[in-house]
């Protein structure tokens, strides 16, 4: 079947995320037929390095062998079970290896980020009215905060393109200063900078906590805002204002989990353990949806009583899928066996040299952490983004610019000369559309 078949057909029957449909009429969209370690391959055999890691879900390449074997293997034995009233091994194995990794020892799963999220903020309001709390019904999160696109979650997000449009069915949240270090005054230090956000999040606790039940964040990096980075010490007095005035605090760690910003999680940078970890993207390497909340023993045995009512009443069809937990284990034995948080040190240390490329063109807080290198760029072409997405794509490479910002997140079995390769096409593509 000829390509063009293929993307009528796709825009006949399918309505892509994120996208404003009649964009198509001029943005073809490309059709992958296969993928290899870093690269994507289209049907014309046109190759384009994944630097985005498909919206930030794969950790080891496409086509890994080793997660794909997992999978394989489990699909011999069992694809699924509901996990209400049975368990099997890949679902306990996973647990006990992320209670290892988190500190938190009760996993609750579902298929997506933005489930996980309603799960913790769900809990969190459910654990206030099991401990006879049952004013703290309330939210806060950052400001260009994401959190993910169903309602509750949305109600967290902070973004005006995705969140305006529904603001009527929302939860009311209030939304914290952000300590992205961009925001900082004239001379003041990032971490400076993170500890005047964090007293302006304690005053607002100090006055609300009553009606407040937790504190959504997403550690170290808001991806979402155009990798937003800041210092680990607005964390740890996140974590001490919020014990202290008893107001759960919840890790988005979806997107800057596993690896992605040097550490496993992002929250070890600020020696922190949160009372609830979401987790999902990276889980699986990007292989299968899968996502999951960690929590204490303390909001467990909340739960845990002879009243269903107290119980945890909320369920997803596919909540511990045996093949996504297999892909999991894969990806977790992965990070053992072949070191890769070390050797990603080396990686990040190697674009980062690489980087300094980007500081002849008109660009701002050249920026990393760990894995994830941005920077921005100053114009005021209106269409950056997408002139830049296009530009890139002629040159092989799968960039995708969030506002001015330009950023590399790409699997980690990125090798040098395929960073090389990453920051020779986006030079071109820059040259191309400034
Ligand atoms: C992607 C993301 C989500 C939502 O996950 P989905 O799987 O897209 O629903 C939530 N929080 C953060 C920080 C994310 O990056």
């Amino acid at each position: 079947m000829s390509n063009q078949t293929l993307l009528d057909r796709s825009l006949q029957s399918v309505w892509h995320p994120c996208t404003q449909m009649k964009h198509h009429e001029t943005f073809p969209l490309i059709p992958i037929q296969r993928g290899e370690g870093v690269w994507l391959v289209d049907a014309d055999g046109k190759r384009y390095l994944d630097a985005v890691s498909s919206w930030w879900v794969n950790l080891f390449g496409h086509n890994n062998p080793r997660i794909k074997e997992a999978i394989k293997l489990q699909l011999d034995t069992l694809e699924h079970v509901m996990l209400a009233g049975f368990t099997h091994e890949p679902v306990v194995a996973l647990s006990e290896k992320l209670a290892q990794l988190t500190g938190l020892g009760h996993a609750f799963y579902a298929s997506d980020g933005a489930s996980a999220t309603e799960i913790a903020l769900k809990m969190s309001f459910h654990y206030w009215r099991n401990t006879t709390k049952p004013l703290k019904t309330k939210f806060i999160s950052l400001k260009n905060s994401y959190h993910g696109e169903t309602l509750g979650a949305l109600s967290v997000t902070d973004v005006a393109i995705f969140k305006d449009t529904y603001a009527p069915l929302l939860l009311q949240s209030a939304q914290m200063p952000s300590p992205d270090f961009r925001l900082s005054a004239r001379g003041e230090s990032a971490e400076d900078f993170a500890l005047r956000c964090a007293s302006a999040l304690e005053l607002y606790v100090s006055a609300h906590h009553a009606e407040l039940a937790a504190f959504i964040i997403e550690p170290l990096v808001q991806c979402a805002a155009g990798m937003a980075m800041y210092h680990p010490s607005y964390l740890r007095r996140a974590r001490e204002i919020c014990t202290q005035y008893e107001v759960h605090l919840i890790a988005d760690e979806i997107a800057v989990g596993f690896g992605r910003t040097g550490t496993m999680f992002a929250c070890e940078q600020a020696n922190i353990v949160a009372d609830f970890i979401c987790l999902s993207k990276g889980i699986t390497g990007g292989y299968l949806p899968l996502s999951a909340v960690l929590t204490t023993d303390k909001v467990y045995q909340a739960f845990y009583d002879d009243s269903t009512l107290k119980g945890f009443l909320h369920s997803h069809s596919y909540t511990g899928n045996p093949l996504a937990c297999s892909a999991a284990l894969a990806t977790l034995a992965i990070f053992e066996s072949d070191h890769i948080l070390e050797k990603n040190k080396q990686q990040a240390a190697y674009l980062n040299t690489k980087a300094v490329a980007f500081t002849d063109l008109p660009i701002k807080h050249l920026r990393h952490q760990g894995m994830i290198l941005a920077f921005d760029v100053a114009t005021t072409q209106a269409k950056f983004s997408s002139a830049c997405y296009a530009a890139a794509l002629s040159q092989g490479l799968l960039l995708r610019p969030i506002g001015n910002t330009v950023y590399f997140m790409p699997p980690y079995s990125i090798t040098e000369s395929e960073i090389d390769f990453m920051i020779d096409a986006t030079l071109s593509a820059l040259k191309q559309v400034l």
